[in-house]
C-alpha cells in the first residue's frame, strides 16, 4: 500500500512542505508547527518520491520568480 502525501505551504515563511497525508501538523525548518488544515495546500501526490519533486519544482519556480528567498 502506498501513502498519499500532501504539498502544501507553511503560512509563516512561504516555505513548501510536504507531509504523509494522515498527519495533522508537520514542523517547518523556519521553526513554525503547521496545521495541515489551515495551510494552504498545493496538492496530494501519489507517493514520497513524486512530493518531493514537485517541492522542488515549487522552490525553483519561486526562487526564480522573487530571487532568492529570505529565510527567516
Ligand atoms: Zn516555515
Amino acid at each position: 500500500m502506498t501513502k498519499k502525501y500532501i504539498v502544501f505551504q507553511c503560512p509563516e515563511c512561504g516555505r513548501y512542505l510536504y507531509t504523509e497525508k494522515q498527519h495533522k501538523t508537520r514542523e517547518c525548518p523556519c521553526g513554525k508547527r503547521v496545521k495541515i488544515k489551515k495551510s494552504k495546500k498545493i496538492g496530494e501526490t501519489k507517493n514520497h518520491r513524486e512530493a518531493r519533486q514537485v517541492v522542488r519544482k515549487l522552490q525553483k519556480e519561486k526562487s526564480k520568480k522573487h530571487g532568492f528567498f529570505k529565510y527567516k
